[in-house]
């Protein structure tokens, strides 16, 4: 029989096996895992470069004369170059490790923040997670700048006409999140970068949500911030990126003091060291970059394009499935969206659903996802969130719709 059923490009069983959680139990349930927005799970590759930097080649970095010293930094700095070519960095300095988009987006805060003053414009969006809210307002709060927020809609979408009201040459600074974590939104970044780049200010990109979805190449969306997280990359925890370009850095002065970062320190006066290292203070961590490396070499060995259009479909089909049941709503229904699907039940609160599907070994998100201002607009306490990776099937899809049927029959 021929079948025309070409949607999934790749052998999904087989990337699942590269992925040893997947393949554990949960209250007595083959464990589906549905929490990808939080955090990814890890191949074996990387949890065995773990293992293997620790056995083998663990010393101090940059400093060292000795062989583990000199290994363990050309590992590092091996990763970083790793980073560099796959967001099409022009350069490896401009690639900065730091602990996570959170520290990526303070870094800029309190870096390039630093050169701002009052009456200084920064906008944001209504649907950005806390980690791109806040710094902001510290900043805000400090330099007596002032925060602007980009509307959305009811399907949660950006009001791009409210965005052109909010640009004027008192704009520094657009901080916008190329995914949403909640809505999963994909955001015209293109065109934000376009039209704050005519009035002159900067544009930082939150990729904590786009960087596993879509192939990034910030020379192509010419962005002057790119941040995000390994571990939603199926890296390790503790360890992210912010890219920058190298005529804005070179503006910046340090955020944090320490080893490292200096060229020469005196009682006088201290001078620092060149890019990275004036963003990287003190001992990294170490096998979080090298490893963050072994991440990005694994994934950029599939087809981005076949991912993204493999998770849309999932997310497609769970949204379908989901809304047969009554009083359901989907929170979050953008044209352009990926591999999130929120949504809420009359009546029901999401923890108690949660709760439930835990019991059936499914891991979903419940809450307000880090974006209290997004729930305020809808007006709910939070939702259930579904999030989707390149390894989640259809199956798991009926297996938790099923599950959500024994579920709101027990709540109901
Ligand atoms: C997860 C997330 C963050 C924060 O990332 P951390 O790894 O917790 O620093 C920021 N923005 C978005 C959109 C996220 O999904």
């Amino acid at each position: 029989m021929i079948t025309d059923d070409i949607s999934i490009p790749f052998d999904v069983s087989r990337i699942r096996t590269d992925f040893p959680t997947l393949h554990r139990t949960v209250n007595g349930k083959d464990l589906i895992y549905f929490d990808n927005g939080a955090t990814s799970q890890k191949p074996k590759v990387v949890i065995d470069a773990i293992t293997e930097y620790y056995t083998n080649n663990n010393a101090n970095i940059h400093r060292g004369v000795h062989f583990l010293s000199q290994l363990a930094t050309a590992q590092y700095e091996d990763a970083r170059i790793i980073i560099q070519k796959y967001i099409n960095a022009p350069l490896s300095e401009e690639v900065l490790f730091t602990k996570g988009t959170t520290d990526s987006i303070n870094l800029v805060a309190n870096s390039l923040g630093e050169l701002f003053t009052e009456g200084d414009e920064i906008i944001i969006s209504a649907m950005e997670h806390h980690s791109n809210i806040v710094p902001w307002q510290m900043l805000c709060e400090r330099k007596g700048c002032i925060l602007k927020v980009i509307p959305i809609n009811e399907a949660g979408e950006l009001i791009m006409d409210e965005f052109d009201k909010l640009l004027s040459t008192k704009t520094k600074l657009v901080s916008i999140t190329h995914i949403s974590n909640t809505l999963g939104t994909i955001n015209p970044i293109e065109e934000i970068i376009e039209k704050t780049h005519n009035i002159g200010g900067y544009v930082l990109i939150d990729g904590a949500q786009s960087i596993q979805h879509i192939k990034i190449d910030v020379q192509a969306l010419d962005c002057d911030f790119f941040a995000f997280s390994a571990h939603k990359v199926f890296g390790p925890t503790g360890i992210g990126i912010l890219y920058g370009k190298k005529e804005i850095l070179d503006q910046m002065p340090p955020y944090q003091g320490g080893g490292d970062m200096i060229a020469k320190v005196t009682f006088e006066k201290t001078t620092y060291n060149e890019l990275p290292h004036k963003f990287e203070a003190g001992t990294p961590n170490i096998s979080g970059g090298i490893c963050l490396g072994t991440a990005i070499s694994y994934l950029s060995e599939f087809d981005l394009g076949a991912i993204h259009a493999h998770e849309t479909e999932l997310a497609n089909y769970a949204e379908e499935k989901l809304l047969e049941f009554d009083g359901l709503r989907i929170i979050g229904t953008a044209e352009k969206k990926t591999s999130v699907v929120s949504f809420v039940v009359d009546g029901i609160h999401p923890f108690d659903l949660g709760t439930l599907l835990d019991k059936q070994g499914i891991a979903v998100r419940t809450g307000h996802h880090c974006t209290q201002p997004l729930m305020e607009f809808y007006q709910i306490p939070g939702t259930v969130r579904a999030s989707f990776a390149f390894y989640n099937t259809k199956e798991e899809i009926d297996v938790f719709i099923r599950a959500m049927k024994r579920s709101l029959n027990m709540l109901r």
